[in-house]
């Protein structure tokens, strides 16, 4: 069977992570299981789940079910608010990787930094502990605004990635050049704006009937022709096959561009000085 795999980018703990992964929010662990053994045989390496999915046991059985080998794999997790301490982040770490059925993970992700907790710090520092360790290949944080980084690089702690929310309608251009400055990689979530109402934007497809790809292959082709890791998430065989798809086309200087136009300077879906779990 002919697959798409996708390139990766080198982090800065040396592991190297793919461009394009699949999401798993909101699946239970059977559809989880269907999903991932799916999306590693049309070509995915990168896997991201959360303790908070409540999926995680599901991911580590599609995981054996595809029958690949683990160090093909790279497999993301993040944890809760209430493991934010140094010994916290190993009880979370061991939590996740007996759920997944694994003895390391690739990276580990503090979900959401709750500055109101102000232990986003110590999070940190545990997971720099564990990646010494070997126990992780990589670390890195989810949600977190310039200034949340920036008390972390005052401590020298550098994440190897931000994950946040980031589509052509929500561009975040001066956290991803705060980012690019740092060496730390940025990973698109709801990379396709959720399947919504930007699939439909006329700008797009007219760029989907050129290429012959569809409305999210184009999206997903603008990311990572922006230089960032998207994880898109589908529970539909097709879509799965599609969404990896991507290896190609080239869209234009100048279509990026137009994509990049899109962005509507509105704020993100959550606050993360004010939400977080
Ligand atoms: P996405 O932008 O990935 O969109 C997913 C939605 O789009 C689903 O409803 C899916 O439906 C649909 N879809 C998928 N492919 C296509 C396609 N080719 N054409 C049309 N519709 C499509 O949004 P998510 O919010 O799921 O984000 C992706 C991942 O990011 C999550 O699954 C999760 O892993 C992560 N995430 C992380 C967060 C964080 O705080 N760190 C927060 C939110 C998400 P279908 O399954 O039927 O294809």
């Amino acid at each position: 069977m002919t697959h798409a795999v996708a390139p990766t980018i080198e982090l800065l703990s040396g592991a190297s992570i793919p461009v394009l992964g699949l999401g798993t929010w909101p699946l239970t662990d059977d559809e989880a299981a269907t999903a991932v053994e799916q999306a590693i045989a049309a070509g995915y390496r990168l896997i991201d789940t959360a303790e908070n999915y409540g999926n995680e046991a599901g991911v580590g059985e599609g995981i054996r079910r595809s029958g690949i080998s683990r160090e093909q794999l790279f497999i993301t997790t993040k944890f809760n608010k209430k493991w934010h301490s140094a010994d916290g982040v190993r009880q979370a770490f061991e939590l996740s990787a007996a759920k997944l059925g694994v003895d390391y993970i690739d990276l580990l992700l503090v979900h959401w930094p709750n500055p109101a907790q102000d232990s986003y710090v110590d999070a940190v520092k545990g997971l720099a502990a564990l990646r010494e360790e070997g126990l992780l290949r990589a670390i890195g944080v989810s949600n977190f605004k310039a200034h949340h980084l920036q008390r972390l690089l005052d401590e020298g702690l550098v994440p190897d990635v931000n994950q946040i929310q980031l589509d052509p309608r929500h561009t975040r251009p001066e956290l991803r050049e705060f980012h690019a400055r740092n060496g730390i990689v940025t990973e698109s979530w709801s990379p396709i704006g959720q399947g919504g109402a930007l699939l439909q934007d006329p700008v797009i497809d007219q760029l989907a009937d050129k290429y012959g790809m569809t409305p999210a292959q184009i999206v997903l082709r603008w990311h990572l022709q922006l230089g960032l890791v998207a994880i898109p998430k589908s529970s539909n065989p097709m879509r799965i096959k599609q969404n990896i798809n991507l290896f190609g086309f080239e869209l234009t200087d100048e279509e990026v561009g137009s994509l990049s136009a899109m962005d509507t300077g509105e704020s993100d879906i959550a606050d993360s000085d004010s939400f977080g779990h």
